[in-house]
């Protein structure tokens, strides 16, 4: 697990209940997850911490993940950890640049939506992990797109009824 944070250490306690252990390569000398989280990962004997460390390579034999090579950020020594599976927690960057001209971004990218998807641009719906939300997962995708869809099936009716409008007049 690479990171210290919410999504790494939590993550990383769940994979313990499959895999023999779980190694945390973080960049500093201190986890950022919330204390109870880390209260969970310092009590569980299959966590095991590798501190001050900038994670630098996944190694593998062409079919599966064989090892990982970090450096020390203290004695700048390469080190290499056998290891089956590697999960990166370092953070999400949502892939909304496209969307940056229309204001309907936050700070970090996110797309703003109301309770109905809607964004502030007439028409335009968003849904899903690039929305600014608390919960990123397939439940909550999903059950935005069922709005998203209906809001924008009415947006458009709204639309032709007014075209119908000003035909008849
Ligand atoms: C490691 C990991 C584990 C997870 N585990 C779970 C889990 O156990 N349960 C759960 O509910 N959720 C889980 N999630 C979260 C879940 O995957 C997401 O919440 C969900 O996939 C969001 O759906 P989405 O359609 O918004 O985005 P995505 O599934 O990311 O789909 C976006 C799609 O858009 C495409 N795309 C991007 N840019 C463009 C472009 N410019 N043009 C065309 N296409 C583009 C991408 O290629 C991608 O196919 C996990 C996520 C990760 C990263």
């Amino acid at each position: 697990m690479v990171g210290g944070g919410d999504s790494a250490i939590e993550e990383g306690v769940y994979l313990t209940q499959m895999a023999k252990s779980v190694t945390v390569i973080h960049r500093r000398d201190q986890l950022r997850a919330q204390a109870i989280l880390q209260k969970r990962a310092f009590a569980n004997d299959k966590m095991k911490f590798v501190w001050n460390a900038n994670f630098e390579e996944i190694k593998g034999d062409g079919d599966a993940i064989t090892s990982v090579r970090y450096s020390d950020k203290v004695t700048g020594e390469d080190h290499e950890l056998n290891a089956k599976g590697v999960f990166i927690y370092v953070g999400i960057k949502p892939m909304t640049d496209a969307f940056a001209g229309l204001g309907v971004l936050d700070d970090n990218g996110w797309v703003i939506t109301d309770d109905q998807m809607k964004t502030s641009v007439p028409g335009v719906f968003a849904i899903g992990d690039v929305r600014a939300k608390n919960l990123r997962q397939i439940a909550t995708a999903v059950g935005e797109g069922g709005l998203a869809g209906q809001g924008a099936f009415t947006y458009i009716q709204d639309l032709a009824d007014k075209d119908l409008a000003a035909t008849a007049q």
